[in-house]
């Protein structure tokens, strides 16, 4: 595997973080791509990887068995592999319905373990995408339980529109660092905006992202 787009993609976090003295978080997307290609990027020192399927998620998570490896669960979870997914992962960036969030939170109780998780919000507003619509946050939010020790409420986390629209996406991203804002102002845990991929990432540091979640930049084209 050609690590040369990784340790640009690194160079240019570092750079960002040292001109804004802000942490910025890699997610590496390794959805359908090979455990090989993980371990690779492993040793090159990468230790936050993102998933969307469960089970081959979950596969991944229990042949590379590395503790120092951070999971974290991005794509849309079904309500009967919440409680699986709960079990597995560390991360969790789309939750967006109650259902989910207390199967998982059920799960993360039953098995003592500490889950971080963000709410997944519908900035792009098509209806294909998952994500909560953001005038139902503060609703979603008020029956959460926000002081949880074992599903911890991180922040939030979005798909913007599928396109190259810089205007558009631009909009969208400032929706959500006010979002971000605002939620930060209310609650002490939260300190994590994930948005931005391999298209656009940029451009969601300018508004504020803490986590960029990147796949094909650095993995290549899926299969
Ligand atoms: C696949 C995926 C990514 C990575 O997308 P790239 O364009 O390959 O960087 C990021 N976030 C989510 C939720 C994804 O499903």
């Amino acid at each position: 595997m050609n690590l040369q787009n990784f340790q640009s993609i690194k160079e240019q976090l570092n750079q960002f973080e040292h001109e804004t003295k802000k942490r910025i978080e890699l997610i590496a997307v390794s959805k359908k791509h090979s455990i090989d290609k993980i371990q690779h990027l492993i040793r090159a020192g990468q230790k936050n990887f993102g998933e969307n399927y469960a089970q081959e998620g979950i596969e991944k998570i229990k042949s590379i068995n590395n503790p120092e490896v951070s999971w974290h669960y991005i794509g849309p979870i079904q309500s009967n592999k919440a409680s699986l997914i709960g079990t597995y992962f560390d991360w969790i960036h789309s939750i967006d319905r109650l259902k989910v969030y207390e199967k998982i939170k059920n799960q993360a109780e039953l098995i003592d373990k500490k889950i971080n998780f963000l709410v997944q919000v519908n900035i792009s507003g098509e209806d294909t995408k998952s994500g909560l619509n953001i005038s139902n946050l503060d609703d979603f939010l008020i029956n959460i339980d926000t002081k949880s020790s074992h599903l911890i409420f991180r922040g939030v986390m979005a798909i913007p529109s599928n396109t190259n629209n810089e205007v558009q996406l631009s909009s969208e991203f400032k929706l959500m660092q006010t979002t971000f804002d605002n939620l930060k102002q209310k609650f002490s845990s939260v300190d994590t905006l994930s948005m931005g991929m391999s298209n656009d990432y940029l451009l969601a540091l300018g508004y504020g992202a803490t986590m960029v979640r990147i796949g094909s930049k650095i993995f290549g084209e899926r299969a």
